[in-house]
């Protein structure tokens, strides 16, 4: 019946697996085992250790990615975000849930606090795609017992350039003071994890620890669902 339900949806919609580009429904098997998470922890970014304020002295925060942004999870990944296929959402969520899950050892409530996304991105994709894969990552987490929800705490507070083509300290640069509080109210009493798709230099991820610590909402982790070779 699968196998039918595919050369339909082959037929009619020319639907493809975004990670070979045979005939698939949303992701074949083999790529879904391709991309099967594999959590581990990133060195501390040096840009994460700027972002944080010189006075304190605070531990770099843990980042984990569930996968390295190449291969067939970086096809994957660019379907989802510039080619409009949304549907694939909850595979990614279960890459995300299992670098959340690894910041849950402590049994405390999670939290979950998406790196916000900018007006242009969000006119560009029609959808918050950061916040649809918190919220299917909680959902996952739940399933296995995890109490987990997710907020917007974060919100650009100017415009930025676009981070595509910038280097590590244009990056930082362009981020510098980009995001504000919007409200902490749904944090209290959570371990705090700041989740994105991807990290490339880290820049991003550390102004939003940034913010957050300064507003008192110290994270426990960084989760992402891959991370760029050269960032673990
Ligand atoms: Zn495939």
């Amino acid at each position: 019946m699968h196998d039918l339900l595919v050369a339909a949806a082959d037929l009619l919609l020319g639907a493809r697996c975004p990670g070979c580009d045979r005939a698939a429904l949303t992701l074949c098997r083999a790529c879904g085992v391709a991309i099967s998470p594999a959590p581990a922890v990133c060195q501390p970014l040096p840009t994460s250790r700027a972002a944080v304020p010189s006075s304190s002295a605070l531990r770099p925060v843990p980042t984990v990615a569930a996968g390295i942004n190449a291969d067939v999870l970086r096809l994957v990944l660019l379907a989802w975000k510039e080619k409009g296929r949304h549907g694939l959402t909850t595979n990614l969520a279960h890459l995300l849930a299992a670098s959340v899950a690894t910041h849950a050892a402590t049994g405390h409530p999670l939290v979950l606090v998406p790196v916000p996304t900018s007006r242009r991105s969000k006119r560009l994709r029609g959808v918050d795609l950061v916040d649809s894969l918190a919220h299917s990552c909680v959902q996952l987490l739940r399933e296995v017992g995890i109490d987990t929800r997710t907020t917007q705490a974060l919100a650009y507070a100017r415009e930025t350039a676009d981070q595509a083509g910038l280097g590590a300290l244009d990056r930082r640069i362009n981020l510098q003071g980009a995001f504000r509080l919007r409200s902490g109210r749904r944090l209290a009493g959570r371990d705090v994890v700041v989740v994105d798709d991807i990290i490339t230099t880290g820049s991003t991820v550390a102004e939003a620890v940034r913010v957050l610590t300064d507003a008192g909402h110290r994270p426990v982790g960084i989760a992402v669902v891959a991370a760029t070779p050269r960032a673990c």
